[in-house]
């Protein structure tokens, strides 16, 4: 790490002049060049937050797109570009700073959140993405209540406006300070504090003013390796999820007519009903079934019965139902219409395999079972299927 680095002097920096001193088609990203220049405003991904994306612009040679940046071994910050750049040239650089701002908003909201619990809790964050949310380990357990404890007060920390301070402490300084790390630290170490909430040592960038955040909203929390693992987000970012949740809520509210506040129970209330409603439309098909099978002859060789809107558990349940009321040694039930039906043949103490193997043959289908039940599909007529079913178990 190096101060001199511009996106180290100042975080709101968005554009710059600086002399290309090398270009080179990259061996790692196809397609791609590297280029690093004398010095630079785009941040290399690192300490959990996703490097600069923007533009390099030559007079010569117009401009190229920045996709990647990344540190290498020797410290040197590399540019991975869409073209390249003339070297010992002068180039304009630009980053993508609604982008920048963002992840400065989010990062510095993580610091507060990860800090707070270090305080109350002691547990150490183990883990930590930058995606489409930020995502946090925590090395110790939380319930919902605790972690909404703490984004209160980290939201109390954002209205203070607090200064987010970073210094470069000696050694023999350092060993006094009790900040957070992810790692054993060698050389010059970054320390970022923000004020009565969290010490810690990182490489990212930071908004100035805790205020700049603007809100921070934990969105999920789930139990993880021991601890928990939380999905956040600040700043835009967090308003934008938020937007877009309320909107879904909003909706779903004005399908059930009530307010979004009374979503919840109103929603309760249609799932209570409805499981009322299953219950009723079961009791009232089993009388069904009974019916249609008073209707029938006991004891027949072959009971076929045909529906035309069942789905196949309730074509199998009323072959079940038929076979225990004895109405037929083998039991047909089809369900569906013109020549597209679903069927289900069943015995108590016949094989209906190899019969049903030989209506599949003849009426187009294809099935199959156990002895005792087998179901698949017939494309034929009504007519046709009754005769062949008559002819091989009637
Ligand atoms: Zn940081």
């Amino acid at each position: 790490m190096e101060m001199s680095e511009w996106f180290y002097q100042d975080a709101y920096r968005r554009e710059f002049d600086a002399p290309v001193v090398e270009c080179a088609e990259s061996r790692q990203k196809q397609g791609t060049f590297e280029v690093v220049l004398e010095n630079t405003v785009f941040y290399p991904e690192g300490g959990g937050q996703p490097a600069d994306q923007g533009t390099l612009e030559s007079a010569e040679g117009g401009a190229v797109q920045v996709i990647d940046v990344q540190r290498r071994a020797d410290g040197s910050v590399v540019h991975y570009t869409d073209g390249a750049l003339p070297v010992g040239r002068m180039v304009h650089g630009r980053i993508d700073w609604a982008r920048r701002f963002d992840l400065m908003q989010n990062h510095s909201g993580e610091h507060i959140i990860s800090g707070l619990v270090h305080r109350h809790y002691g547990y150490e964050n183990v883990g930590y993405h930058m995606g489409e949310v930020i995502t946090i380990d925590l090395s110790g357990p939380l319930t919902w209540e605790e972690l909404m404890e703490i984004e209160r007060e980290a939201n109390g920390v954002v209205y203070d406006n607090r200064p987010i301070e970073i210094t470069y402490p000696a050694p023999e300084e350092l060993e006094r300070i009790p900040y957070r790390s992810k790692k054993e630290l060698a050389g010059t170490v970054r320390i970022v504090t923000v004020p009565g909430a969290d010490i810690c040592a990182c490489c990212g960038t930071h908004v100035a003013r805790t205020g700049e955040i603007g809100i921070i909203k934990c969105l999920s929390m789930m139990r993880y390796k021991g601890g928990v693992r939380i999905e956040m987000a600040s700043g835009e970012r967090a308003l934008r999820i938020l937007e877009r949740r309320m909107d879904s809520l909003t909706a779903l509210s004005r399908e059930m007519a009530v307010s979004p506040d009374e979503a919840e129970p109103a929603f309760a209330k249609i799932r209570a009903d409805s499981l009322v409603k299953s219950q009723k439309i079961a009791e009232r098909t089993q009388m069904y079934y009974a019916a249609r099978a008073a209707a029938m002859p006991e004891g027949a060789p072959l009971a076929s019965v045909f529906e035309e809107s069942l789905d196949p558990v309730e074509t199998r349940r009323l072959c079940e139902f038929l076979l225990e009321q004895n109405r037929g040694t083998v039991c047909l039930a089809v369900s569906g219409g013109e020549d597209n039906w679903y069927y289900v043949i069943g015995s108590r103490s016949v094989d209906v395999r190899p019969g049903g193997r030989e209506l599949n043959q003849r009426l187009n289908g294809r099935g199959g079972g156990k002895p005792e039940m087998v179901q698949g599909t017939f494309h034929a007529s009504r007519e046709e299927i009754l005769m062949a079913a008559e002819e091989i178990f009637g």
